[in-house]
């Protein structure tokens, strides 16, 4: 079928987004708006966010209820992504709801091949211990040509996607702190 632009996009109008799939792509869209038709409304309290998992930072509107993230879409609000979202900020909800999430301490021990359940108190001090060990260690006071630098070659810090700005703000301070001069954070597009 030859199809100059302007008629193309009379039809489109005339047609609809879903006649239009279905004439010229093949795309039937009877089974997607059925199921969506047979839901039920979504209730509950709607709260924006940023998605965390990269530095896009789409905006997001998480539906909440029941202690529980009932539904997730992206923000029509908002300018970076006008209610887009990619499939790994789609699935964001599995943050909370996930029951393969870890929710108690977990130690292997050195040479150990299994984990043992512990709580909170001896995971805060086991990694008390073994940063003060290894600060301790590797602590530079000058380098090579004796400049004073006080840095602790020996640590890093590597940030995760579920940091929000602020938490990542706290971290980056307290490891300069520490004398950590290695920082980074995965969230890097
Ligand atoms: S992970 Fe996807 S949804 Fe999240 S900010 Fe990046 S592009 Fe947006």
């Amino acid at each position: 079928m030859e199809m100059r632009r302007r008629s193309f996009l009379a039809l489109a109008g005339a047609a609809g987004a879903s006649g239009l799939l279905k004439t010229f792509f093949g795309i039937n869209l009877g089974a997607s708006k059925a199921y969506a038709s047979s839901r039920p409304p979504v209730r509950g309290k709607v709260t924006t966010t940023i998605c965390p998992f990269c530095s896009v930072g789409c905006g997001m509107l998480v539906t909440t209820a029941g202690g529980k993230v009932v539904n997730l879409t992206g923000d029509p609000d908002h300018p970076v992504n006008e209610a887009a979202m990619c499939s790994k900020g789609a699935a964001l909800s599995q943050i909370w709801n996930s029951d393969q999430r870890a929710k108690k301490v977990l130690y292997r021990a050195p040479g150990a091949s299994r984990w043992e359940e512990k709580d909170w108190d001896f995971a805060m001090r086991r990694i008390a211990e073994r940063m003060k060990e290894t600060r301790d260690k590797t602590f530079e006071e000058r380098d090579e040509q004796g400049r004073i630098v006080n840095r602790a070659m020996g640590i890093g810090s590597l940030g995760g996607s579920a940091m929000d700005n602020e938490e990542c703000y706290a971290l980056s301070k307290f490891a300069r702190s520490m004398g950590t001069v290695y920082l980074e954070h995965h969230a890097r597009l």
